[in-house]
Protein backbone atom coordinates (compact mmCIF):
# COMPACT_ATOMS: atom_id res chain seq x y z
CA UNK A 1 0.00 0.00 0.00
CA UNK A 2 1.55 3.57 -1.18
CA UNK A 3 0.79 6.03 1.49
CA UNK A 4 1.82 9.65 1.95
CA UNK A 5 1.66 11.92 4.85
CA UNK A 6 0.72 15.63 4.42
CA UNK A 7 1.06 17.38 8.13
CA UNK A 8 -0.42 21.15 7.85
CA UNK A 9 0.41 24.31 9.83
CA UNK A 10 2.79 27.47 8.70
CA UNK A 11 4.40 26.90 12.54
CA UNK A 12 5.51 23.34 11.13
CA UNK A 13 7.75 25.23 8.56
CA UNK A 14 9.00 28.38 10.26
CA UNK A 15 10.51 25.66 13.16
CA UNK A 16 8.45 26.67 16.33
CA UNK A 17 6.55 23.45 16.93
CA UNK A 18 8.62 20.22 15.94
CA UNK A 19 6.64 17.53 13.74
CA UNK A 20 6.32 14.65 16.07
CA UNK A 21 3.09 13.90 14.60
CA UNK A 22 5.09 12.62 11.43
CA UNK A 23 7.27 10.47 13.67
CA UNK A 24 4.03 9.29 15.54
CA UNK A 25 2.24 8.66 12.14
CA UNK A 26 5.54 6.85 11.04
CA UNK A 27 5.86 4.55 13.82
CA UNK A 28 2.05 3.56 14.35
CA UNK A 29 2.74 2.59 10.09
CA UNK A 30 5.25 0.64 11.43
CA UNK A 31 3.21 -2.07 13.02
CA UNK A 32 1.06 -2.83 10.31
CA UNK A 33 4.34 -3.00 8.30
CA UNK A 34 3.15 -0.12 5.99
CA UNK A 35 6.08 2.61 5.25
CA UNK A 36 4.83 5.61 4.08
CA UNK A 37 6.89 6.47 0.86
CA UNK A 38 6.59 10.60 1.04
CA UNK A 39 5.87 13.17 3.75
CA UNK A 40 4.58 16.35 2.51
CA UNK A 41 4.77 19.74 4.95
CA UNK A 42 2.22 22.39 4.10
CA UNK A 43 1.68 25.84 5.27
CA UNK A 44 -1.76 26.90 6.44
CA UNK A 45 -2.28 27.88 3.05
CA UNK A 46 -5.73 26.52 1.08
CA UNK A 47 -3.92 26.41 -2.28
CA UNK A 48 -1.05 24.80 -1.33
CA UNK A 49 -3.02 22.13 0.52
CA UNK A 50 -5.22 21.61 -2.52
CA UNK A 51 -2.02 21.41 -4.53
CA UNK A 52 -0.39 18.54 -1.82
CA UNK A 53 -3.53 16.29 -1.97
CA UNK A 54 -3.85 16.45 -5.71
CA UNK A 55 -0.03 15.36 -6.14
CA UNK A 56 -0.56 12.97 -3.66
CA UNK A 57 -3.72 11.59 -5.10
CA UNK A 58 -1.49 10.94 -8.23
CA UNK A 59 0.55 8.17 -7.15
CA UNK A 60 -1.15 6.72 -3.20
CA UNK A 61 -3.38 4.60 -2.12
CA UNK A 62 -3.77 6.42 1.04
CA UNK A 63 -3.09 9.88 2.43
CA UNK A 64 -2.92 10.95 5.89
CA UNK A 65 -2.80 14.65 6.66
CA UNK A 66 -2.45 15.82 10.18
CA UNK A 67 -3.64 19.03 11.18
CA UNK A 68 -5.96 22.02 10.07
CA UNK A 69 -9.55 20.09 11.45
CA UNK A 70 -10.42 22.63 14.27
CA UNK A 71 -12.77 25.94 14.33
CA UNK A 72 -10.85 28.71 13.49
CA UNK A 73 -10.11 30.17 9.93
CA UNK A 74 -6.87 29.25 9.15
CA UNK A 75 -7.84 25.20 9.59
CA UNK A 76 -8.53 24.04 6.20
CA UNK A 77 -8.09 20.64 5.37
CA UNK A 78 -11.94 19.70 5.54
CA UNK A 79 -12.64 21.89 2.82
CA UNK A 80 -9.43 21.38 0.43
CA UNK A 81 -10.15 17.58 0.37
CA UNK A 82 -14.00 18.60 -0.28
CA UNK A 83 -12.83 20.72 -3.01
CA UNK A 84 -10.03 18.42 -4.25
CA UNK A 85 -12.48 15.22 -3.99
CA UNK A 86 -16.08 16.86 -5.03
CA UNK A 87 -17.36 15.64 -2.19
CA UNK A 88 -20.95 17.56 -0.44
CA UNK A 89 -20.37 18.42 3.54
CA UNK A 90 -23.39 17.30 5.85
CA UNK A 91 -24.30 17.54 9.11
CA UNK A 92 -23.42 14.97 11.78
CA UNK A 93 -26.61 15.39 13.93
CA UNK A 94 -24.28 13.27 16.80
CA UNK A 95 -21.51 15.00 16.49
CA UNK A 96 -23.06 18.05 17.15
CA UNK A 97 -24.70 17.01 20.43
CA UNK A 98 -21.42 16.17 21.34
CA UNK A 99 -20.23 19.63 20.37
CA UNK A 100 -23.23 21.32 22.17
CA UNK A 101 -22.92 19.18 25.39
CA UNK A 102 -19.27 20.22 25.85
CA UNK A 103 -19.42 23.86 25.21
CA UNK A 104 -23.15 23.95 27.22
CA UNK A 105 -20.06 22.67 30.10
CA UNK A 106 -17.52 25.42 29.94
CA UNK A 107 -19.63 28.12 28.73
CA UNK A 108 -23.51 30.33 29.70
CA UNK A 109 -23.61 30.72 26.00
CA UNK A 110 -24.88 29.54 22.93
CA UNK A 111 -21.91 28.06 20.64
CA UNK A 112 -21.06 30.11 17.59
CA UNK A 113 -21.13 29.13 13.59
CA UNK A 114 -17.44 28.35 13.74
CA UNK A 115 -17.43 25.91 16.54
CA UNK A 116 -20.52 23.69 15.66
CA UNK A 117 -18.89 23.69 11.41
CA UNK A 118 -16.68 20.81 13.03
CA UNK A 119 -19.44 18.84 12.84
CA UNK A 120 -19.89 19.19 9.08
CA UNK A 121 -18.82 16.20 7.71
CA UNK A 122 -17.86 15.10 4.35
CA UNK A 123 -19.83 12.32 2.20
CA UNK A 124 -18.64 8.86 2.12
CA UNK A 125 -16.72 9.02 5.42
CA UNK A 126 -16.09 7.46 8.72
CA UNK A 127 -16.19 9.83 11.82
CA UNK A 128 -12.66 8.75 13.70
CA UNK A 129 -14.06 9.77 17.71
CA UNK A 130 -11.97 12.46 19.08
CA UNK A 131 -12.26 11.74 23.04
CA UNK A 132 -9.93 14.47 24.06
CA UNK A 133 -10.85 17.67 22.37
CA UNK A 134 -13.31 18.49 20.08
CA UNK A 135 -12.28 18.23 16.27
CA UNK A 136 -13.27 14.55 15.11
CA UNK A 137 -11.09 12.72 12.40
CA UNK A 138 -12.43 11.39 9.39
CA UNK A 139 -11.81 8.71 6.97
CA UNK A 140 -12.60 9.58 3.50
CA UNK A 141 -13.08 6.62 1.66
CA UNK A 142 -13.12 6.56 -2.78
CA UNK A 143 -10.43 5.24 -5.04
CA UNK A 144 -7.56 7.21 -2.93
CA UNK A 145 -8.47 6.65 1.01
CA UNK A 146 -8.09 9.79 2.92
CA UNK A 147 -7.54 10.25 6.80
CA UNK A 148 -7.77 13.30 8.12
CA UNK A 149 -6.48 13.53 11.55
CA UNK A 150 -6.26 17.06 14.44
CA UNK A 151 -3.07 18.69 14.84
CA UNK A 152 -2.80 18.65 18.80
CA UNK A 153 -0.78 15.22 19.44
CA UNK A 154 -2.57 14.58 22.26
CA UNK A 155 -5.47 14.57 20.22
CA UNK A 156 -3.71 12.92 17.33
CA UNK A 157 -2.59 10.27 18.98
CA UNK A 158 -5.12 8.14 21.04
CA UNK A 159 -7.22 8.80 17.59
CA UNK A 160 -4.72 7.43 15.02
CA UNK A 161 -3.66 4.24 17.41
CA UNK A 162 -7.69 3.54 19.01
CA UNK A 163 -9.86 4.59 16.20
CA UNK A 164 -7.74 4.45 12.85
CA UNK A 165 -5.30 1.57 13.63
CA UNK A 166 -7.72 -1.26 13.79
CA UNK A 167 -9.44 0.11 10.15
CA UNK A 168 -6.28 0.09 8.50
CA UNK A 169 -4.80 -3.05 10.15
CA UNK A 170 -8.16 -4.73 8.56
CA UNK A 171 -7.65 -2.81 5.51
CA UNK A 172 -3.97 -4.22 4.72
CA UNK A 173 -5.26 -7.86 6.22
CA UNK A 174 -7.90 -7.79 3.23
CA UNK A 175 -5.55 -7.15 0.65
CA UNK A 176 -2.47 -8.73 2.03
CA UNK A 177 -1.37 -11.30 4.48
CA UNK A 178 1.23 -10.33 6.83
CA UNK A 179 3.80 -11.74 9.47
CA UNK A 180 6.02 -9.88 11.36
CA UNK A 181 8.96 -10.71 14.21
CA UNK A 182 11.49 -8.57 15.71
CA UNK A 183 15.26 -9.07 16.26
CA UNK A 184 17.08 -7.80 18.94
CA UNK A 185 20.20 -5.85 19.06
CA UNK A 186 20.72 -6.15 15.21
CA UNK A 187 21.20 -3.20 12.26
CA UNK A 188 18.94 -3.27 9.58
CA UNK A 189 21.74 -3.42 7.27
CA UNK A 190 22.84 -6.57 8.13
CA UNK A 191 18.54 -7.85 8.29
CA UNK A 192 18.25 -6.65 5.11
CA UNK A 193 21.29 -8.14 3.77
CA UNK A 194 20.14 -11.79 5.33
CA UNK A 195 16.51 -11.91 4.38
CA UNK A 196 16.37 -10.53 0.95
CA UNK A 197 18.30 -13.11 -1.07
CA UNK A 198 15.74 -15.49 0.63
CA UNK A 199 12.64 -13.81 -1.20
CA UNK A 200 14.37 -12.51 -4.65
CA UNK A 201 12.18 -12.62 -7.18
CA UNK A 202 9.03 -14.17 -4.98
CA UNK A 203 5.38 -12.08 -4.66
CA UNK A 204 5.73 -10.96 -1.91
CA UNK A 205 7.24 -7.72 -0.11
CA UNK A 206 9.16 -6.61 3.16
CA UNK A 207 9.48 -3.66 5.28
CA UNK A 208 11.63 -3.02 8.00
CA UNK A 209 11.26 -0.85 10.84
CA UNK A 210 14.33 -0.08 13.04
CA UNK A 211 15.04 1.41 16.76
CA UNK A 212 17.39 0.74 19.28
CA UNK A 213 15.53 -2.69 21.01
CA UNK A 214 16.07 -3.95 17.06
CA UNK A 215 14.34 -4.43 14.15
CA UNK A 216 10.82 -5.02 13.04
CA UNK A 217 10.49 -7.45 10.08
CA UNK A 218 7.21 -7.70 7.78
CA UNK A 219 6.67 -10.24 5.51
CA UNK A 220 3.78 -9.11 3.27
CA UNK A 221 1.74 -10.40 0.18
CA UNK A 222 -1.01 -12.02 -1.34
CA UNK A 223 -0.19 -15.70 -0.88
CA UNK A 224 -0.39 -16.71 2.87
CA UNK A 225 1.57 -20.21 2.60
CA UNK A 226 4.35 -18.70 1.28
CA UNK A 227 4.33 -15.43 3.37
CA UNK A 228 4.56 -17.86 6.68
CA UNK A 229 7.02 -20.30 5.24
CA UNK A 230 9.35 -17.27 4.02
CA UNK A 231 9.09 -15.69 7.38
CA UNK A 232 9.95 -18.84 9.25
CA UNK A 233 12.88 -19.45 7.28
CA UNK A 234 14.05 -15.92 7.68
CA UNK A 235 12.97 -16.31 11.40
CA UNK A 236 16.00 -19.47 11.68
CA UNK A 237 18.50 -16.80 9.81
CA UNK A 238 18.55 -14.71 13.38
CA UNK A 239 18.12 -17.72 16.48
CA UNK A 240 17.25 -16.94 19.64
CA UNK A 241 17.79 -13.10 18.94
CA UNK A 242 13.93 -13.17 17.59
CA UNK A 243 11.08 -12.27 19.81
CA UNK A 244 9.10 -15.23 20.69
CA UNK A 245 5.75 -15.73 19.37
CA UNK A 246 6.20 -13.03 16.41
CA UNK A 247 6.20 -10.62 19.29
CA UNK A 248 7.45 -7.04 18.18
CA UNK A 249 8.19 -5.42 22.13
CA UNK A 250 10.75 -6.40 24.08
CA UNK A 251 9.52 -5.61 26.95
CA UNK A 252 6.40 -7.89 26.39
CA UNK A 253 7.85 -10.45 25.70
CA UNK A 254 10.47 -10.43 28.68
CA UNK A 255 7.12 -10.23 30.82
CA UNK A 256 5.30 -12.98 29.18
CA UNK A 257 9.06 -15.03 29.94
CA UNK A 258 8.60 -14.26 33.54
CA UNK A 259 5.13 -14.62 33.72
CA UNK A 260 5.46 -17.95 32.55
CA UNK A 261 8.56 -18.88 34.88
CA UNK A 262 6.39 -17.36 37.90
CA UNK A 263 9.76 -14.59 38.32
CA UNK A 264 9.54 -11.63 39.42
CA UNK A 265 11.37 -8.91 39.05
CA UNK A 266 12.95 -6.03 40.76
CA UNK A 267 15.17 -2.31 39.27
CA UNK A 268 17.94 -1.13 41.24
CA UNK A 269 18.07 2.12 38.44
CA UNK A 270 20.10 5.05 39.37
CA UNK A 271 20.68 6.97 35.40
CA UNK A 272 17.58 5.48 33.99
CA UNK A 273 15.78 6.61 36.87
CA UNK A 274 13.02 4.55 37.03
CA UNK A 275 12.68 4.02 32.99
CA UNK A 276 12.81 -0.16 33.09
CA UNK A 277 10.26 -0.25 36.12
CA UNK A 278 8.44 2.07 34.04
CA UNK A 279 8.53 0.12 30.66
CA UNK A 280 7.13 -2.89 32.94
CA UNK A 281 4.49 -1.26 34.16
CA UNK A 282 2.98 0.10 30.99
CA UNK A 283 2.02 -3.02 30.36
CA UNK A 284 -1.14 -4.36 31.90
CA UNK A 285 -0.88 -6.73 34.69
CA UNK A 286 2.57 -6.01 35.44
CA UNK A 287 1.88 -7.02 39.05
CA UNK A 288 2.00 -10.38 38.63
CA UNK A 289 5.73 -10.05 37.56
CA UNK A 290 6.80 -6.74 38.81
CA UNK A 291 7.53 -6.30 42.75
CA UNK A 292 9.08 -2.89 42.61
CA UNK A 293 12.19 -0.47 42.13
CA UNK A 294 15.15 1.48 43.91
CA UNK A 295 15.65 4.46 42.15
CA UNK A 296 19.19 4.71 44.01
CA UNK A 297 20.46 7.68 42.06
CA UNK A 298 22.37 9.21 45.02
CA UNK A 299 25.24 7.59 46.89
CA UNK A 300 22.99 7.48 50.32
CA UNK A 301 20.51 5.72 48.60
CA UNK A 302 22.78 3.34 47.11
CA UNK A 303 24.55 2.28 50.37
CA UNK A 304 21.23 2.96 52.24
CA UNK A 305 18.56 1.34 50.25
CA UNK A 306 20.59 -1.30 46.96
CA UNK A 307 23.19 -2.45 50.06
CA UNK A 308 26.00 -1.13 47.90
CA UNK A 309 28.93 -1.22 50.63
CA UNK A 310 30.39 2.12 51.34
CA UNK A 311 34.27 0.72 50.54
CA UNK A 312 33.11 -0.12 46.66
CA UNK A 313 31.48 3.60 46.35
CA UNK A 314 35.43 4.95 47.70
CA UNK A 315 37.50 2.62 45.71
CA UNK A 316 35.74 2.08 42.58
CA UNK A 317 32.99 5.10 42.08
CA UNK A 318 29.21 5.22 41.89
CA UNK A 319 29.74 3.83 37.80
CA UNK A 320 31.75 1.11 38.01
CA UNK A 321 31.19 -2.55 37.51
CA UNK A 322 31.92 -3.39 41.13
CA UNK A 323 28.71 -1.17 42.45
CA UNK A 324 26.10 -2.40 39.51
CA UNK A 325 26.88 -6.24 40.71
CA UNK A 326 26.53 -4.76 44.55
CA UNK A 327 22.47 -3.28 43.41
CA UNK A 328 21.60 -6.00 41.71
CA UNK A 329 22.60 -8.47 44.48
CA UNK A 330 21.24 -5.90 46.98
CA UNK A 331 17.96 -5.12 45.33
CA UNK A 332 17.03 -9.27 44.49
CA UNK A 333 17.62 -9.49 48.06
CA UNK A 334 15.94 -6.59 49.28
CA UNK A 335 12.76 -6.84 47.23
CA UNK A 336 13.13 -10.80 47.39
CA UNK A 337 12.25 -11.05 43.60
CA UNK A 338 13.95 -14.05 41.21
CA UNK A 339 15.60 -11.20 38.76
CA UNK A 340 16.75 -7.94 39.16
CA UNK A 341 18.49 -5.16 36.91
CA UNK A 342 20.69 -2.39 37.90
CA UNK A 343 22.08 0.61 36.01
CA UNK A 344 24.73 3.10 36.57
CA UNK A 345 26.28 5.40 34.55
CA UNK A 346 26.77 9.57 33.17
CA UNK A 347 23.89 10.54 30.84
CA UNK A 348 25.32 13.57 30.75
CA UNK A 349 25.55 16.27 28.97
CA UNK A 350 27.88 17.07 32.46
CA UNK A 351 29.85 14.99 34.73
CA UNK A 352 32.10 13.12 32.49
CA UNK A 353 35.94 13.17 32.88
CA UNK A 354 38.60 11.30 30.85
CA UNK A 355 38.23 8.54 32.91
CA UNK A 356 34.84 8.33 32.74
CA UNK A 357 32.96 10.08 29.70
CA UNK A 358 29.44 11.03 29.48
CA UNK A 359 27.73 7.51 28.08
CA UNK A 360 29.91 5.12 30.58
CA UNK A 361 27.02 2.70 31.46
CA UNK A 362 27.58 0.08 33.80
CA UNK A 363 24.39 -2.85 33.59
CA UNK A 364 24.19 -5.54 35.87
CA UNK A 365 21.74 -8.64 35.19
CA UNK A 366 20.58 -11.26 37.88
CA UNK A 367 18.49 -14.65 37.95
CA UNK A 368 19.00 -16.44 40.88
CA UNK A 369 22.72 -17.08 41.99
CA UNK A 370 23.65 -15.99 38.04
CA UNK A 371 24.85 -12.23 37.30
CA UNK A 372 26.49 -10.73 34.28
CA UNK A 373 27.74 -7.31 34.13
CA UNK A 374 28.53 -5.43 30.80
CA UNK A 375 30.27 -2.01 30.44
CA UNK A 376 29.12 0.57 27.88
CA UNK A 377 30.01 4.17 26.18
CA UNK A 378 26.87 5.23 24.54
CA UNK A 379 26.28 7.85 21.90
CA UNK A 380 24.34 10.21 21.42
CA UNK A 381 22.57 12.86 24.33
CA UNK A 382 20.92 11.96 27.61
CA UNK A 383 17.87 11.06 26.26
CA UNK A 384 19.59 8.74 23.65
CA UNK A 385 21.84 7.32 26.39
CA UNK A 386 19.46 6.40 28.72
CA UNK A 387 17.33 5.24 26.50
CA UNK A 388 20.20 2.80 25.72
CA UNK A 389 20.74 1.59 28.83
CA UNK A 390 16.78 0.60 29.25
CA UNK A 391 16.80 -1.82 26.71
CA UNK A 392 20.56 -2.97 26.98
CA UNK A 393 18.90 -3.88 30.87
CA UNK A 394 16.16 -5.85 29.58
CA UNK A 395 18.24 -7.15 26.56
CA UNK A 396 20.71 -8.72 29.60
CA UNK A 397 17.93 -9.85 31.44
CA UNK A 398 16.67 -11.62 28.73
CA UNK A 399 19.92 -13.49 28.11
CA UNK A 400 19.82 -15.28 31.47
CA UNK A 401 16.22 -16.14 30.74
CA UNK A 402 17.12 -17.37 27.70
CA UNK A 403 19.43 -19.92 29.20
CA UNK A 404 17.03 -21.26 31.90
P1 LIG B 1 -7.22 23.01 16.73
O1 LIG B 1 -8.63 22.76 17.06
O2 LIG B 1 -6.33 23.06 17.96
O3 LIG B 1 -7.01 24.15 15.78
P2 LIG B 1 -6.32 21.39 14.48
O4 LIG B 1 -6.63 20.01 14.10
O5 LIG B 1 -6.86 22.47 13.61
O6 LIG B 1 -6.78 21.63 15.98
P3 LIG B 1 -3.81 22.68 14.16
O7 LIG B 1 -4.48 24.01 14.34
O8 LIG B 1 -3.23 22.37 12.83
O9 LIG B 1 -4.77 21.50 14.59
O10 LIG B 1 -2.69 22.48 15.26
C1 LIG B 1 -2.99 22.71 16.62
C2 LIG B 1 -1.71 22.56 17.44
O11 LIG B 1 -1.28 21.21 17.36
C3 LIG B 1 -0.51 23.35 16.90
O12 LIG B 1 -0.44 24.62 17.40
C4 LIG B 1 0.65 22.51 17.37
O13 LIG B 1 0.98 22.88 18.70
C5 LIG B 1 0.14 21.12 17.34
N1 LIG B 1 0.54 20.47 16.10
C6 LIG B 1 -0.02 20.59 14.88
N2 LIG B 1 0.60 19.83 13.96
C7 LIG B 1 1.60 19.22 14.63
C8 LIG B 1 2.63 18.30 14.24
N3 LIG B 1 2.72 17.88 12.98
N4 LIG B 1 3.48 17.85 15.17
C9 LIG B 1 3.35 18.30 16.46
N5 LIG B 1 2.43 19.16 16.89
C10 LIG B 1 1.56 19.62 16.00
Amino acid sequence: MRVSVICTGTELLKGTTVNTNLTFVGQQLGEAGIVPFRALVVGDSFADLRQALESAAGDSDLIITTGGLGPTRDDLTRNAVCDFLKLKLHRDLEIEAHLIRRWANRHSTAPDKDYLSQADVPENSIVLKNHVGTAPGLWVKGETEIILLPGPPDELNPMFENEAMPLLKKLVAEANFTSSFMITSISELIVQGKVEPLVKGLPLSLAYCSSVEGVKVFFSGGDENLIVQKAEEAKKLFGDAVLADNKLSLVEEISERLRGLSYTLGTAESCTGGMIAAAITDLPGSSQIFSGSIVSYSNAVKTKLSGVPQEILETHGAVSSECVSAMVSGVAKALDVDAAIAVSGIAGPDGGTDEKPVGLVYIAALLHDKIIVSKHIFPGNRDSIRNRAKIRGLLMLRELLLKK
